[in-house]
């Protein structure tokens, strides 16, 4: 098997502000595994809060050797061999996850839901609006509409969550949840928040607190009737034990869990013990969201925009009708690069 890759940085349509940072681009390295003349492609995309950057992944893959594996088929084995080679680098990992499901799809004419017996689904998904001026949050809420989307996330997380939320939801009556991204510094703010959140029907709350304020967490997620999502506080499968009775669910993305493989097992084995479950993604382009998406039947909420927010995907064959996301028939991923 032939392994390559390159680097390349996502722009955003707006500029991109959560709780703590903004940011314009997203770095990102696309990668590909060829065997038999057929090529699988993946993604490792690296918002750089998570640590990871192109330099780190590009070390890591000069560490691969896939050589010594004659098919692509035994995926798990492979991902053990990778898995190995550091502790951290889960998006670099990501990237070899992803172009062998789209290899391994491909060359046995599957889509990567069959590879899991999974139904394909044609999921809602949320569309995030990023923390910023009152207005301009506005702006991005009659957008969301314009686009056809149904669902909201609002990242919110900031001094004046109450006025923020009032102006949006002014303009929005339809489904919604809200991401803190840690923000949430106070027990009480966050308490009356979460009470005035489930009079407005919000679907969850995402990592109210600092992933070092478990405790914290927990108390809110005991008092309140509104779900509570964990999402920096979750990343691989090892995590599980420790969030499982802090937080009623755990949002599950690619770019943590090392890929499609082990983000099919934490979701089965979440939902398993009764967790809630959201499949999402970083600021990624079509092909790491094409491929979360097949695994849409394993998820409560399905938060999967990020192409949606960025100017030169460089994929297609991910679409989006009445707000649904409609994934293309082809095998493996299901997408392929966009002719320039
Ligand atoms: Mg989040």
């Amino acid at each position: 098997m032939k392994f390559g890759y390159h680097t390349f940085d996502l722009e955003f349509i707006h500029t991109f502000t959560v709780s703590s940072f903004s940011r314009n681009i997203t770095p990102v390295v696309y990668t590909s595994i060829e065997h038999e003349g057929i090529i699988g492609y993946g993604e490792a995309s690296l918002p750089p809060y998570l640590g990871e950057n192109q330099q780190s992944v590009i070390e890591f893959y000069r560490k691969i050797n896939l050589e010594s594996f004659q098919f692509p088929f035994d995926i798990s084995r492979i991902m053990q061999y990778v898995d190995g080679i550091s502790a951290n680098n889960n998006a670099a990992k990501a990237g070899i996850d992803l172009a062998l499901h789209d290899l391994v799809g491909k060359l046995s004419n599957k889509q990567v839901s069959e590879l899991y017996s999974l139904p394909q689904k044609e999921p809602l998904t949320s569309y995030t609006i990023g923390l910023d001026t009152i207005e301009k949050m506005q702006l991005k809420t009659e957008e969301a509409k314009a686009l056809g989307f149904k669902i909201l996330k609002i990242k919110i997380g900031t001094e004046n969550d109450l006025q923020l939320l009032e102006s949006i939801l002014s303009l929005w009556h339809l489904p919604f949840s809200v991401d803190v991204n840690q923000g949430w510094k106070d027990k009480k703010y966050a308490y009356d928040l979460a009470q005035y959140l489930e009079e407005k029907n919000v679907l969850f709350i995402e990592q109210p607190f600092a992933i070092d304020k478990l405790s914290n967490s927990e108390w809110l997620t005991e008092r309140s009737n509104v779900p509570i999502i964990a999402d920096e506080n979750i990343k691989r499968l090892t995590d599980l034990d420790t969030v499982k009775n802090v937080f009623d669910g755990i949002n599950v993305k690619l770019m943590k869990t090392t890929g499609i493989l082990e983000a099919y097992q934490l979701l089965k084995e979440a939902k398993a013990i009764g967790l809630k479950t959201v499949t999402g993604c970083m600021a990624e382009s079509s092909l790491a969201v094409a491929a979360m998406s097949h695994l849409s039947s394993l998820a409560d909420w399905v938060d999967l925009d990020g192409p949606f927010l960025m100017k030169n995907d460089p994929f297609n064959g991910l679409t989006l009708k009445n707000g649904n996301l409609c994934l293309s028939s082809s095998n493996g991923i299901g997408v392929e690069q966009r002719k320039t």
